[in-house]
């Protein structure tokens, strides 16, 4: 952060899209040194986790609500409960310049599936991203974002940033028709996934 320029210790919130060691990592880090209020939907699994924070575990603090609002300044990032990665996963819509230009982005807080592989757990994730889907299409949204950069592609499209030329969208604005691909690819995997548990009769994993 301090390398693009960004001082840590102005962090006002942290927004965690659920509550697994890789995105819940840096979250004492930031509540214990800068005082950053922490924003999760997890807390239980935070609280369960035995030794999953050996520096330290974040403390139970702001938990969202669905449609809630954080507002810093005149940025507002909208969050909404999308249970199915994690029971408490939440996902976002906000909106970023691009020079100035104003874009909508979605957010969605959890895409693998390795949550227990039963029908149950697979109509929940898609009802949840069904319903996200259908929010970014209201929204507008042209850039879709998720917890792990490998199923947007952002390495490679912040990498074409150089080359760039003028008049040209940001790589990452990909369109509202390429946002409704991305959750229809995510839509016909989980349905696949569905199928052949629902066909082997695995209806409850637990
Ligand atoms: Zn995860």
């Amino acid at each position: 952060m301090k390398k693009l320029g960004f001082d840590p210790a102005k962090v006002k919130y942290v927004i965690v899209s659920h509550g697994h060691a890789g995105e819940t990592g840096g979250a004492y880090l930031f509540q214990s040194r800068y005082g950053s209020r922490i924003v999760m939907n997890d807390w239980d699994m935070v609280d369960a986790s035995v030794n999953g924070y050996p520096t330290g575990k974040p403390k139970r603090d702001i938990v969202p609500t669905d449609g809630m609002k954080i507002t810093v300044g005149d940025r507002t990032v909208t969050i909404y409960l999308t249970p199915g990665h994690t029971p408490g996963n939440i996902s976002s819509i906000f909106q970023v310049h691009d020079h100035g230009k104003p874009l909508t982005v979605v957010y969605s807080g959890g895409t693998e599936f390795n949550f227990p592989n039963d029908v149950p757990h697979f109509d929940q994730y898609l009802a949840s991203e069904r319903r996200l889907a259908s929010l970014a299409a209201a929204a507008g949204a042209t850039i879709v974002l998720n917890n792990q950069s490998q199923f947007n592609g952002a390495a490679t499209k912040l990498r074409m940033l150089k080359d760039r030329h003028p008049g040209e969208a940001h790589p990452l604005d990909v369109g509202t028709n390429a946002v409704a691909r991305y959750f229809k690819i995510e839509d016909e995997c989980a349905q696949a996934v569905r199928l052949k548990l629902a066909a082997s009769g695995i209806t409850d994993a637990k």
